[in-house]
């Protein structure tokens, strides 16, 4: 029996896979092959905002250096993108045309930006932010151009309009919903940050969305359902991923927006599993790379152990704003309902808000911004559900109060 382990897509999660199969006392597989779509091995990825703004260099973003894949066997092969899942044959079948058997199969295919369905959006100037190739792409534009707009106002638009920002352009950031961030922050977070980015320079327009992006070749203007026009040469395409599950789709797994899997990262054929921004549980997908890390630990020892009882289980996440001297932490609820009472500290001088969200003595909600450093601790309180009875009356205060209190 072929005991080859194949995996497609070599990003963050697929990396985290190797390293921990890797550090497995026994070797599971004779042989493991990656293959990736794109030219790079993986990077750190989060570390694009960073290269964008020109905090980090394309070097520090690498994950591992050569030697380390020559040294654990590993056969990569780089930007030739997996086309096709043959599972009658068991293999797999590259753009380039080149076959890989399989024994097990791992499908870390991650996301792309989602498209907006907007006339006018396959024009020159209009760019997603994804990769290394986006990025670079965007340097360069942010060196040839003054103007760029901005679509989407969650933490990627964000990123993008401060990285595009730093580089000299004058940004304008459009946001669909009526405050900046609203999965992660609250009205009053959302408008406190929205502040403190018009005070950096950038524009940001809420409540408003995108008509059409205008021009012949190349991108001239946005329009926006008002009938305003922003005349632009750039625009960065940030409003939400879509799982990259054409693989499994076509191949006849169970899809949805993502790749089916079960808590052990299986799908709907038992030697194929998916993990990452690809794949979906239950109704969940996701586009954090925390939970990713989380589902190849659990793969990393379903492939490994014989009769594992590894199981992913979603959890409650984090978020922070990684814009400097903004400092954002957001974790669980966000706005309360009729069944949640709410804390709010707000310092009007020094800018700093606090909102906790708290149902039947259990904190389940937290938006900080201006000061964050107890943020973790907040979060904890809510993956664990504790009681906070005996402290709640300095819950606002943070951890050192209300461990004095306890
Ligand atoms: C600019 C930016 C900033 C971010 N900041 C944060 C942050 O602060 N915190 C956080 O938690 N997350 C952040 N994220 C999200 C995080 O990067 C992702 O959650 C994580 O990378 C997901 O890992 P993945 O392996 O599932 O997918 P990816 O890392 O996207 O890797 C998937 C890989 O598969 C390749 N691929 C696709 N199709 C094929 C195919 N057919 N054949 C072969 N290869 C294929 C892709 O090209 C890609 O290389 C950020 C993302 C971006 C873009």
């Amino acid at each position: 029996m072929n005991n080859t382990l194949v995996i497609c897509g070599h990003g963050m999660v697929a990396q985290r896979l190797l390293e921990r199969l890797c550090a497995q006392p026994k070797p599971a597989f004779s042989r493991i092959v990656v293959l990736s779509g794109e030219p790079a091995p993986a990077y750190n990825r989060i570390q694009l905002s960073s290269l964008l703004a020109g905090d980090a260099k394309e070097d520090s973003l690498t994950l591992k250096p050569d030697d380390w894949f020559q040294r654990h066997g590993i056969e990569r092969r780089h930007g030739d993108p997996v086309a096709r899942i043959d599972r009658e044959n068991r293999e797999v079948i590259t753009a380039s045309g080149h076959r890989e058997a399989y024994g097990k199969l791992v499908i870390a295919t991650g996301s792309r930006s989602a498209r907006l369905g907007l006339p006018g959006e396959d024009l020159n100037g209009v760019v997603g932010f994804r990769d290394l190739r986006d990025t670079r792409t965007l340097i360069e534009l942010s060196q040839k151009y003054r103007r760029a707009v901005v679509i989407g106002g969650g933490f990627l638009g964000l990123e993008a309009a401060e990285g595009l920002r730093c580089r000299g352009m004058s940004v304008t950031v459009l946001h669909r919903s009526s405050h900046l961030l609203n999965r992660q922050l609250d009205r009053v977070g959302g408008s406190l940050l929205e502040q403190a980015l018009q005070e950096r320079g950038l524009n940001v327009r809420t409540g408003t969305s995108p008509l059409s992006l205008l021009g012949k070749q190349q991108l001239r203007a946005v329009q926006l359902a008002d009938e305003t026009l922003i005349s632009t040469d750039l625009v960065v395409v940030a409003a939400g991923i879509t799982p990259n599950a054409e693989l499994g789709r076509d191949a006849g797994l169970d899809c949805d927006r993502g790749i089916q899997v079960n808590g052990q990262m299986q799908t709907s054929d038992p030697d194929i599993y998916a993990l990452g921004e690809c794949c979906q549980l239950g109704k969940e997908t996701f586009g954090l790379v925390e939970p990713g890390y989380e589902q190849a630990d659990v793969l990393a020892r379903v492939l490994s152990e014989k009769d594992s009882n590894a199981c992913f289980e979603p959890s409650v996440l984090a978020t922070r704003l990684k814009i400097s001297g903004i400092p954002i932490f957001s974790s669980g609820q966000t706005e309360a309902d009729d069944r949640t009472e709410s804390v709010v500290w707000q310092d009007y001088e020094t800018n700093r808000y606090c909102r906790l969200m708290i149902r039947d003595q259990r904190l389940t909600g937290a938006v900080l911004f201006g000061e964050t450093s107890d943020g973790p601790w907040y979060h904890e309180r809510i993956r664990h559900a504790d009681d906070i009875t005996q402290y709640r009356a300095n819950l606002a205060f943070g951890k050192d109060y209300c461990n004095a209190a306890a």
